[in-house]
């Protein structure tokens, strides 16, 4: 700074003092200020003493660089403060403690090199200052964010606060509260003693507190943070070398680097798509820097096992021989010809085209009709492997596609989950009672279906877990469904239909003899299969006492129990031999028997004994002929089944009660019947008004099963008619049909179905539309035999093959005569080509 400068900068005293110099490193001392200095140089030692000597005033000023030992005049900043030397101690090595009070600004004019030391001619600066509000303002300001500072700096203890809040003096005030900015630097402390202005030292100061208070909190925020997560850090470190203690006791220890090794050795080897490998590698990657207890790895992880264990470029050599297709499915089936045909035709065509992008096979037919071990002889038959997903009920489209990986506990779909199981990517997949597929608020899981049953689509599947694209197409589908009414259209587009009915009771036997008899004592560990033998009136007796059904599958479950209790018995009978025990728990007559030391051969009897009473009665479902009884045939997804139609007429009013949990169709069948009976009343020789006195109860039993359907129509009406005419309805008969309100016959469906459960109920003569007549072309040779067929166009026809009339015939006048002038049932021939 030139003179001139200084001096418009500064105001002097007008003497100049000679005082000595105190050179300091690193500290400013202002005045106010009472700080201990430690003096260890020996030239500022001389000038101490040379103070002591005189009126202990002397000049401390700071050195421009703290290295320099032997600073010269240029080394030293030209403003310092004179202070007061308060008290002075000698140190036993040599150096001298001091404690000096701050006095005033002085500016260095010259420097006085004395024989060792410095001393300087000084002049004291005057302080500028004048009074305004503003610098008012400033000062109470200066004191708030003091106190902030206070608050956060914990070193500066609060009792200073007071102290500081009685200095009304702003430059006092300055130079007091720069000794406790900590942060401020030298040059910054400098700058601050050499500004004489104290509105400006007072608002840079401002300043200064201001950024330390920020400082402060940044650094206390930092310094949280770290200690956190250091905290955190030592806290997964402690548990997890706990963890690793524990294992390496039981054993277990596993090095999860290694084992993300051991994953990328095994993503490197496995085949499968770019895609999907490039992923894999990712999640490795991702896997290595989790800890490894973590929520987080444990679902990383089983995602990388999950996809790494699906077969995704393995396929299974297809055998595409279409003579060993029908050796397999002739040796696991009897009979179905035509169905194994239309199979046989189906894989043909897919071994000439190479091709699955045709529609996809659906067996449709009541349970236990073998649709299922159909479908896993097609498999056997391709070499191919074979995979079920039941689709009875699922109603989540999640369950076909997964749930994405972030679901706590999620996983592949069942599509994905098939191929897993099946261990290659092209198994035979059995969609299981597609028929009964449901959709709700969580999708429509027949939109999925759809998607891979297109083959345009179904290269590409996506399922939400894997979140890869998968490729379906080389899957064989193949569905079953118990009846087409619940399949949508768009489904049933896509399907080839190829139907299964129900087993006549040979075929069931035959079935029983060379199938399931085999497979059960196999599985029940006969290991020589002439041991055991089953007589066919056994046979009989298990399959129309013990079951009533369609299929063979109650049969099979039946001929499994019987085996297994002469297992058990004869194991029984083995541990008494051992124990030479005089008592046994088996019936001593058949004890004998069951002992394969000669075959045994299962007659009734012993079915009785083994596996308990008839669970069914076998015959018609009506003792005797009675009044108002008749007996219906009925089909649902199940098979067919004959039903019980019961009217009484009660005292009463002209109502009509119909009880038996009918469906709508069912009673409007019933109302359709009751309207024609009234219109022929005067033919059947009741009285015009009959209905009036009288209430009539309509009633179906074993009304917990729902029933519905407009083919209980003739039945209905003969049930009716029996009860007004009181003439009763012969025991034998079935009849089944819809009914106009003219009395003529409607055809209906389930044909054969319901013949062979007219068959199952020892039922002797069924009446039927006559335009069914083509439907009995497809009932078994077998059935045909045992029954009679009476086609029938009008009600009249019905009412004479269906009521008892033994004594009525030779009654010229009578209801029989007329009815057989009105009917013409004799015109229709069934013509059978069978
Ligand atoms: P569905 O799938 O139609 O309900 P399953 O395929 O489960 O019926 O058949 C039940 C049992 O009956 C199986 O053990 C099956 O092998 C046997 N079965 C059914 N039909 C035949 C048949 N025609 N020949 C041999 N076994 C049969």
């Amino acid at each position: 700074m030139s003179e001139a400068q200084k001096k418009r900068k500064y105001t002097f005293s007008s003497e100049s003092r000679i005082l000595p110099l105190l050179p300091l490193r690193d500290i400013v001392v202002f005045p106010t200020n009472v700080v201990p200095l430690f003096v260890g140089r020996e030239r500022s030692i001389m000038a101490l003493e040379k103070a002591m000597a005189g009126d202990k005033y002397i000049l401390l000023a700071a050195q421009k660089d703290a290295s320099f030992s032997e600073p010269s005049d240029k080394d030293i900043f030209e403003i310092g403060t004179i202070a007061h030397v308060l008290q002075l101690l000698k140190l036993p090595d040599g150096t001298v403690k001091i404690l000096v009070e701050g006095c005033q600004r002085a500016f260095i004019e010259d420097f006085i090199d004395e024989n060792g030391h410095y001393s300087v001619k000084a002049r004291e600066i005057e302080e500028k200052h004048e009074d305004s509000v503003e610098h008012e303002a400033l000062l109470r300001e200066v004191k708030v964010s003091f106190d902030s500072y206070i608050r956060v700096n914990k070193q500066v203890p609060p009792e200073m606060l007071i102290s500081i809040n009685q200095i009304e003096d702003p430059g006092k005030l300055a130079d007091t509260l720069i000794t406790y900015l900590s942060g401020l630097k030298l040059v910054e402390r400098q700058a601050l003693l050499e500004e004489n202005d104290i509105f400006k030292r007072l608002e840079s100061l401002y300043q200064s507190i201001q950024a330390e208070i920020e400082i402060i909190k940044t650094e206390k925020k930092i310094r949280a943070r770290v200690k956190k997560q250091m905290e955190k850090t030592q806290r997964e470190y402690y548990l997890t070398e706990q963890i690793n203690a524990i294992q390496k006791e039981l054993g277990e220890k596993d090095d999860p680097r290694a084992e993300a090794l051991e994953l990328e050795e095994q993503a490197k080897k496995k085949k499968m798509p770019k895609d999907a490998k490039d992923k894999i590698f990712k999640e490795i990657k991702k896997l290595k820097y989790m800890s490894p207890m973590s929520a987080e790895a444990t679902v990383t992880r089983n995602y990388i096992d999950t996809v790494l264990s699906l077969p995704w470029l393995e396929y299974s050599e297809d055998k595409d021989d279409v003579n060993y297709a029908k050796d397999i499915l002739d040796r696991d089936h009897f009979g179905l010809e035509k169905v194994k045909e239309r199979i046989l035709e189906y894989l043909s065509v897919k071994t000439v085209t190479e091709k699955m992008k045709g529609p996809i096979l659906c067996l449709v037919g009541p349970p236990g009709v073998g649709k299922t071990s159909l479908v896993k002889s097609i498999a056997d038959a391709l070499g191919r492997k074979f995979v079920k997903i039941a689709l009875g009920g699922l109603r989540d489209e999640a369950e076909l596609r997964g749930h994405r990986k972030t679901y706590v506990g999620s996983m592949p779909g069942k599509l994905i989950m098939a191929c897993k199981k099946a261990g290659t990517s092209n198994p035979v997949i059995l969609l299981d009672e597609i028929d009964k597929l449901s959709a709700d608020y969580k999708g429509d899981p027949s939109s999925v279906l759809l998607e891979i049953l297109d083959p345009e689509q179904n290269n590409i599947f996506s399922d939400h877990y894997l979140d890869l694209e998968y490729d379906l197409s080389q899957c064989l589908f193949v569905a079953t469904a118990n009846s087409l009414e619940g399949m949508s259209a768009p489904l049933l587009d896509r399907t080839e239909i190829i139907k299964l009915s129900g087993y006549t009771e040979l075929e069931k036997i035959e079935i029983a003899k060379k199938y399931l008899i085999p497979k059960q004592l196999q599985a029940n560990g006969i290991q020589d299969q002439r041991d055991i033998s089953f007589t066919r009136e056994s046979l009989v007796f298990l399959s129309r006492h013990y079951t009533r059904e369609a299929g063979v599958r109650n049969l099979e479950r039946e001929i499994s129990s019987v085996v297994r209790k002469i297992v058990h018995h004869e194991l029984m009978k083995e541990g008494k031999k051992k124990e030479n025990l005089e008592t046994t728990v088996v019936n001593p007559k058949t004890y004998h028997r069951v002992a394969f030391d000669s075959p045994l051969k299962i007659t009734p009897k012993m079915i009785k004994f083994y596996i308990g009473f008839e669970k069914f009665r076998y015959g018609t479902q009506n003792l005797k002929s009675a009044i108002g009884l008749a007996t219906g045939l009925a089909w649902t997804p199940y098979g067919g089944d004959v039903l019980t139609i019961e009217v009484v007429i009660l005292n009463g009013q002209g109502k009509l009660f119909i009880t038996g949990k009918l469906g709508d169709v069912m009673q409007e069948s019933a109302h359709a019947a009751m309207s024609y009976v009234r219109s022929r009343s005067s033919f059947l020789g009741l009285a015009k008004d009959f209905y009036q006195k009288i209430d009539i109860h309509l009633h179906v039993p074993e009304g917990a099963t729902p029933k519905d359907g407009p083919s209980a129509g003739l039945c209905i009406a003969t049930a009716l008619t029996s009860a007004l005419i009181k003439r009763p309805v012969s025991n034998n008969v079935a009849m089944t049909g819809e009914i106009t309100l003219q009395g003529r016959s409607l055809p209906i469906g389930g044909m054969k179905e319901k013949c062979l459960a007219a068959h199952r109920a020892n039922i002797k003569k069924i009446l039927f539309p006559i335009d069914n007549i083509k439907d009995i072309n497809e009932v078994p040779q077998s059935i045909q035999k045992d029954i009679e067929f009476v086609p029938v166009s009008h009600m009249d026809e019905v009412l004479i093959h269906a009521l008892v009339w033994d004594a009525e015939k030779n009654n010229k006048d009578g209801l029989y005569q007329k009815l057989q002038k009105t009917s013409h049932t004799d015109d229709v021939e069934i013509t059978k080509n069978h």
